[in-house]
């Protein structure tokens, strides 16, 4: 058999690769078209002219020469050899080059396969690229995120700072009301009862109020967003706080002109609530009605009972709220524009506290409004039950009346609470003594054998839990009536009272009608 010639069939010609075939002397005898098209000249500028090594760029004819023959020789064939293929017009064409020598009986053939490169290289360039550019967007994404971790842990610390600063300042601010009430009730005391002298009181004791009430409620605020408030359920008939709420709004209501309509439910609902909490949800959404409904309006308080909840609803005729404001009404410092004017001092915390405290029984509110000047009504859903029983009649309430004269030594490092303190009960007819630390309070009680010691329990030497042991163990410590005055009332704050022998837990400033009202309860 000898090397065929020339003849390619069709297919071989128009191949998606170059293909060629050269003889023992390296000279091609057999080009395909596809290879011609590539390199810009026709087969005759080939076949029996040029060398398979002619073809090469000097580089790739000096590894031809040092790698491919030699390789050829010893194997019979190599493959994807990298080369660079000069077109006619002087550029260079990269191409993979498979070469397979062919035995013959007069000789060898090498037959050789092109194929172009460029395509392949640029698709890896791409290749390449798309990596880079996914890696970097992975990167960007990284970045993003751990950046966005670190603006959240700053925010969550922004927000508990926030959150401390408040509790602090509601506390800090707590302290100078003491002997500005006590200041009040003093001058109540001993001024002449004159319009002249009475009503620029009434303005003080109201803004001092005021004031109390604001922050009480920042305070309130704080401690529920750190989780601090403790309830102290009983159980508690639904009619009698509805009763009582709407007793305590009723000044104010027809203040504004307004007509409050109280609607009891039939059944007797009973609930497992902190009473004080409760009526604290229903006066805010009752004051609120009253807030914001301009004046001869109606406001009716009503409640269901819809197992198993209790649904209590506050429903007015006023300014309304706009729809979009619905979902963010509950949060912490919101105040609508329409509402502003009327806010009247308001901090916008109200509502995060209704909800706040509603949320701590296990229960929902929610607000509705048909739009501005359309009225509102906020329904609070809590866990209850229907009874059978008959309502358990409510304790009495304790008398007010003065129970004649006390010893009281009143203890507080600050001298303007403990003067205004005694100012106030020796107006009253008692006597007193002051102390300001722990040592003088123990030392006054030898001396000057109080019947009720009034104790502050942050003192600069001792704290007032210590005092109050040491007093108990002192042979004349068993019968004073021992009275805790505090910043903090949580029931652990009660509890510790308790366990260190006081009689009375009052949180500052003290309410002098309630001090009073304690003091009249003694034999
Ligand atoms: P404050 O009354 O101190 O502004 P609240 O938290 O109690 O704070 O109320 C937040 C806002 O909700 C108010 O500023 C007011 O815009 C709106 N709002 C509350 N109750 C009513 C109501 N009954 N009718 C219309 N708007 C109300």
């Amino acid at each position: 058999m000898t090397a065929p010639l020339p003849s390619t069939p069709d297919t071989a010609e128009r191949a998606p690769c170059g293909l060629l075939a050269a003889g023992q002397d390296g000279i091609i005898v057999r080009i395909n078209a596809t290879m011609c098209g590539w390199l810009g000249m026709p087969p005759e500028a080939f076949i029996g002219k040029k060398k398979l090594a002619d073809l090469l760029t000097v580089g790739a004819r000096v590894f031809y020469q040092t790698h491919c023959l030699p390789m050829l020789q010893v194997q019979g064939s190599v493959a994807e050899i990298q080369v660079d293929v000069p077109h006619s017009d002087g550029t260079r064409i990269p191409m993979l080059m498979n070469i397979v020598r062919r035995q013959y009986e007069d000789g060898c053939n090498d037959e050789v396969a092109f194929f172009i490169t460029k395509e392949r290289r640029s698709y890896e360039r791409e290749l390449v690229q798309a990596r880079r550019t996914a890696e970097a967007a992975l990167d960007a994404r990284r970045d993003a995120e751990s950046k966005l971790l670190e603006l959240n842990a700053a925010l969550s610390q922004a927000d508990r700072r926030k959150d401390e600063f408040l509790a602090t300042l509601a506390h800090e601010l707590r302290n100078p009301l003491a002997p500005i009430r006590n200041v009040i009730e003093l001058l109540k005391l001993q001024l002449p009862a004159t319009e002249q002298a009475t009503k620029p009181l009434a303005v003080l004791e109201r803004q001092v109020g005021h004031l109390r009430h604001l922050v009480d409620d920042l305070l309130e605020i704080s401690r529920i967003t750190m989780g601090q408030v403790e309830l102290r359920r009983t159980h508690v008939t639904l009619a009698d706080t509805m009763q009582a709420a709407c007793d305590d709004t009723r000044p104010l209501a027809e203040a504004a002109g307004h007509r409050l309509h109280l609607a009891l439910p039939d059944e007797r609902i009973t609930l497992d609530a902190d009473p004080t909490r409760l009526m604290q949800v229903i006066l805010n959404l009752l004051n609120n009605a009253v807030k914001y409904t301009p004046p001869g309006g109606d406001i009716w308080l009503s409640a269901r009972f819809e197992a198993p909840h209790a649904v209590i609803a506050v429903r007015d005729t006023g300014i309304g709220i706009p729809q979009e404001s619905l979902p963010t009404i509950f949060a912490m410092f919101s105040q609508l524009t329409p509402a502003l004017e009327r806010a009247q001092g308001g901090l916008g915390i109200g509502l995060a506290l209704v909800r706040g405290l509603v949320e701590l029984h296990g229960g929902a509110i929610s607000a509705a409004s048909d739009g501005i000047g359309q009225g509102s009504i906020f329904e609070v859903r809590l866990p209850a039950q229907v009874a059978d029983a008959p309502a358990e009649p409510a304790p009495a309430a304790a008398s007010a009346a003065w129970a004649g004269q006390r010893r009281i030594l009143v203890v507080d490092d600050n001298i303007d609470v403990t003067e205004t303190m005694t100012m106030l009960l020796e107006t009253v007819g008692h006597h007193t003594a002051t102390a300001h630390d722990g040592a003088q309070a123990l030392a006054a009680a030898r001396s000057y054998q109080p019947d009720i010691v009034i104790l502050d329990i942050g003192l600069p030497d001792q704290n007032g839990y210590e005092v109050a042991r040491q007093l108990r163990a002192t042979p004349a410590g068993g019968a004073i009536f021992l009275v805790a005055a505090t910043g903090w009332g949580q029931d652990a704050d009660r509890e510790r009272a308790r366990a260190a022998g006081f009689d009375l837990h009052m949180t500052k400033p003290i309410d002098f009608g309630t001090l009073q009202a304690a003091i009249a309860t003694l034999a």
